[in-house]
């Protein structure tokens, strides 16, 4: 499967958690897509598209089977319950990697450009086994989102953990390289930082981002700053490197201040400032719960891994 000289066999995974909305819309926009890459000889006929249900609570799993029944190039497997968007994503590439040459995972709400898939097969078929999809605006995001989005990104860069930039899930993956992923083990699984690790030839092709054809964003606030606190926490100690630095930073003022109290003992000025005391006690106490939570959370993690336990459940299956 590694010849790239004849025409790749492409699967197309799209991760769906609650989507009985938008599916309807985007899976005839993909497929369409698929019919004009299938006649310009880009991929095989034997391609196909792989639904992923993220244990949706909706009608999303109903969809799929009546989507599968239209197009026989639509297929799907249903997680026994939520387990997040990488794990949908991971199941499905899992399932896919050996009847494809290249995988693409994209968003089920088509936010991403799908017309970008057919620079990302060129790009694969000319050596590259990961293409990364990075977009090239964020107007349609909200001001909110979008400096939040930059903040997280430029602090996980600050702190030690390797992502592209404005590259989200949308990205082409070759057989090999998913391969070489799923050798990582661990239940922590951050993907757009462990597909960097691998050490294979990646490229990027930009797209413009729209807005959802329809239905709801599926991420709180809270759900992407857990995303980005994993990212950091799976990939890098350094926070906790931070909190060492905090704490020779806050000794030495310690010292500091030690003098001043010693110095303005021994002139016996009167001992007021209860007020600096109490605000240090706050501060101080601040900065340990602080340090304490990082550590907190390395250990979690750790309690997790060592556990071992399986990442997730297919549960069902239709159209292989
Ligand atoms: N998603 C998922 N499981 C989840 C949350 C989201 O599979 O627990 C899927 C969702 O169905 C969509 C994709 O991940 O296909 C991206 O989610 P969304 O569009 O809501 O994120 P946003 O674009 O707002 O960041
Ligand atoms: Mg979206």
């Amino acid at each position: 499967m590694e010849n790239k000289e004849h025409i790749p066999t492409l699967a197309i995974v799209v991760p769906c958690y609650n989507e009985h909305e938008a599916l309807p819309v985007s899976v005839p926009v993909i497929l369409k897509l698929l019919d004009k890459m299938e006649r310009e000889e880009i991929v095989s006929p034997n391609s196909y598209i792989l639904l992923s249900d993220d244990g949706s609570t909706d009608n999303t799993w109903l969809i799929i089977q009546k989507l599968n029944e239209m197009d026989k190039r639509v297929r799907g497997i249903s997680l026994s319950k939520n387990r997040g968007q990488q794990m949908a994503m991971l199941a499905a590439m899992e399932r896919a990697y050996k009847s494809a040459d290249c995988v693409v995972t994209i968003d089920s709400d088509l936010q991403d450009d799908p017309e970008a898939i057919i620079k990302m097969v060129n790009d694969y078929s000319s050596g590259s086994d990961i293409v990364f999809g990075v977009r090239e605006s964020r107007d349609e995001d909200s001001w909110m989102k979008k400096h939040t989005a930059w903040a997280f990104y430029k602090t996980q860069q600050k702190l030690g953990l390797e992502t592209v930039f404005d590259h989200s899930e949308f990205r082409l993956m070759s057989s090999k390289a998913i391969g070489m992923l799923l050798q990582y083990g661990e239940s922590n699984f951050f993907m757009r930082g462990l597909v960097l690790q691998l050490g294979l030839k990646t490229s990027i092709v930009k797209f413009k981002r729209t807005s959802r054809v329809a239905g709801q964003t599926k991420y709180s606030f809270s759900k992407l700053a857990s995303l980005s606190i994993d990212g950091v926490t799976s990939f890098t100690a350094k926070p906790m490197r931070y909190i060492f630095y905090t704490g020779v930073l806050c000794l030495i003022l310690d010292i500091l201040a030690a003098v001043y109290v010693i110095i303005s003992m021994t002139m016996q000025q009167n001992v007021r400032g209860w007020a600096s005391l109490f605000l240090s006690i706050w501060f101080f106490g601040s900065i340990i719960l602080m340090g304490l939570g990082i550590v907190g959370e390395y250990i979690g993690k750790i309690f997790v891994e060592v556990k071992n336990r399986p990442k997730y459940f297919v549960d069902k299956e239709v159209g292989f």
